[in-house]
């Protein structure tokens, strides 16, 4: 799949910015550093489109990417940075929780995870937003390419259990390699 049209609409800092449209909407969490600019860059297949290494600083922003005309990418500030002080939490919740609970387009959750690291606490929070929310999960377990052979099924079974989902949920991918490419785009395109 190759993207013709795909950019980054607006990064709206409130509800009153979240663009205007119809299109069903993915959105696409993760903690920091988990590699999720590189996953969104890899499957659109475009360089820059997310920013690599996005500043701390930008935990308040929602960013809208079309892409095609066909869907929008939501991009979620990524989370858990050690430093950020408890207001800087509760702004972060509240706007997920404004986008899950108004937002009527939304049509699930990519949760990237890094796959060489059980899920923290903050991944399974965001997954019980999104099943209170009624919206599917997919999980995409990131850096693969770093995992030793013997690592790989182990590190899988142990995100689908802390996660509560089936392990063939899990989505093994590599910025790197573009494992999961496909794999990744037949499960987000099942989603709406
Ligand atoms: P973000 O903060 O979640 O958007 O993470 P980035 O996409 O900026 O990635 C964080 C770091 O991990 C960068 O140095 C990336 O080059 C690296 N990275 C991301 N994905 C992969 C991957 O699949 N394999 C490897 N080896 N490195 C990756």
């Amino acid at each position: 799949r190759t993207c013709n049209k795909c950019e980054l609409v607006i990064s709206a800092p409130d509800r009153e910015s979240w663009p205007d449209t119809t299109l069903p909407e993915v959105v696409l969490a993760g903690r920091s550093n988990v590699g999720k600019s590189s996953f969104i860059n890899t499957i659109t297949n475009r360089k820059k489109l997310a920013y690599v290494g996005n500043t701390p600083g930008k935990t308040r922003l929602l960013n809208f990417f079309n892409i095609d005309d066909e869907l929008m990418f939501v991009d979620v500030p990524g989370y858990g940075y050690a430093n950020i002080s408890k207001k800087q939490l509760m702004q972060f919740g509240d706007m997920m929780e404004d986008y899950f609970a108004n937002r009527e387009q939304k049509v699930g959750l990519v949760l990237i995870v890094d796959s060489r690291h059980k899920p923290t606490e903050d991944d399974v929070t965001m997954i019980e937003f999104a099943r209170y929310h009624q919206m599917n999960t997919i999980v995409i377990a990131t850096k693969f390419d770093k995992l030793k052979k013997n690592e790989r099924k182990k590190n899988l079974l142990k995100i689908s259990e802390v996660l509560e989902l089936p392990v063939e949920s899990i989505i093994p991918f590599s910025s790197e390699t573009r494992l999961g490419v496909d794999a990744a785009w037949k499960k987000i395109e099942s989603l709406y």
